[in-house]
């Protein structure tokens, strides 16, 4: 049987976008032109002007985005790429594919984002870059890791794949740090009807090289002079994404809303660890991930009343097998170690209403 309070639903918000996305769809379809092209353009145009930066260059999805700004920037074999511990596999396995290495960092265990004060665990000779994740739709502590990085040379590189909107006091995360990613698969706050994916860059030589890797390594047309790969934001998703993105701001409003409802009718669970914004951070809650010592059983309590939830993420991902040969910060990741055994991600979306939030309150409470 499935839940009566899914996890995720996109069905509702979907519903009520349906005339604009048709419409667009049909305009792309009429004019007969699919990649690359102006609607692309107009999307690649609007949401720099959102988040503030120079330039975004769509590719195909969030993953190719990280591996397209490390090859960009020159990190490849032999470099190592310091990233959380506790984040979705794409972030790692795209240090991979660029060739490069990713070591583990431990996160805070309150925000559950990267820890600066961890940072000096992970540092080797090899070391390049810091690629921190806006983890849940919170903002990593970008300014303390930014500080570290000039300290020692390295590159900072925002995975904003979780974090269309956040900001850090009135500036928007992907803005935050030279280059940045975001993904714009259907579940992220800005989610396409497919695979999709974005570069967001500041200086113009940076954003001409992510240029040319995302299309083939083309210099000029049929002019093939850097490594490159095929990685393209197609026109009818940077159609559906134009969509989308009007209404960005109040489906983030909705999620803000939401994690409200959430924290007052949570708050006094004996337990229970509640999300946290600290001050200036603008959380857009991607996620609203608590905290239960007994999370498995928590978990089974609620499927009985119909309530779905997931955990992001089961392991720490030197726990998964692909990341065997990876590097771990010297003295583990006992906090990232800790989190997966007690995170707990409950149903998110703008859509939700709030008798279900209570539901899913009162059941939690029964527990
Ligand atoms: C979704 C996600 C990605 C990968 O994005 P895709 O578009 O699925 O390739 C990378 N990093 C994080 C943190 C994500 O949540």
């Amino acid at each position: 049987m499935s839940p009566t309070i899914p996890a995720n639903d996109l069905s509702r918000a979907i519903k009520k976008m349906r005339p604009q996305l048709d419409a667009a769809v049909a305009r792309v379809l009429d004019r007969g032109y699919f990649i690359l092209g102006p609607e692309v353009k107009a999307f690649e145009q609007a949401f720099a002007a959102y988040l503030g930066v120079n330039y975004l260059i769509g590719v195909g999805n969030g993953t190719d985005a990280i591996q397209i700004a490390l090859m960009a920037l020159g990190i490849g074999e032999g470099d190592e790429v310091i990233c959380p511990a506790l984040t979705a596999a794409p972030t790692a396995l795209a240090i991979m594919a660029a060739g490069a290495t990713p070591v583990f960092a431990d996160i805070d265990a309150q925000t559950y984002t990267l820890d600066p004060r961890k940072l000096d665990a992970c540092l080797s000779d090899s070391t390049r870059a810091i690629l921190p994740v806006h983890l849940y739709g919170l903002p990593a502590d970008i300014p303390a890791i930014q500080a570290f990085a000039d300290q020692h040379d390295l590159v900072v590189i925002e995975d904003a794949a979780q974090g269309h909107g956040a900001m850090i006091g009135d500036q928007k995360v992907g803005s935050l740090t030279p280059i940045a990613t975001f993904s714009f698969y259907p579940t992220k706050n800005l989610g396409a009807l497919g695979d999709g994916g974005a570069v967001a860059v500041q200086e113009d030589g940076l954003a001409e090289r992510v240029r040319q890797i995302h299309d083939l390594g083309q210099t000029g047309r049929y002019e093939h002079s850097v490594v490159g790969i095929n990685s393209r934001l197609d026109e009818i998703q940077a159609a559906m994404l134009q969509v989308q993105l009007e209404c960005l701001d109040a489906h983030n409003d909705a999620r803000r809303e939401r994690a409200l409802w959430y924290d007052e009718l949570l708050r006094s669970v004996p337990d229970l660890t509640l999300p946290v914004e600290p001050e200036d951070f603008h959380h857009i809650y991607h996620l609203y991930v608590v905290r239960h010592p007994h999370r498995d059983r928590l978990r089974a309590h609620l499927k009985q009343y119909g309530i779905g939830t997931d955990v992001h993420y089961p392991k720490p991902l030197q726990d998964q097998p692909v990341f065997a040969d990876a590097r771990v910060a010297e003295g583990g990741t006992p906090e990232a170690d800790r989190a997966v055994q007690e995170i707990i991600s409950l149903p998110m979306y703008p859509g939700l209403t709030q008798q279900e939030a209570e539901t899913v309150a009162s059941a939690i409470r029964s527990f």
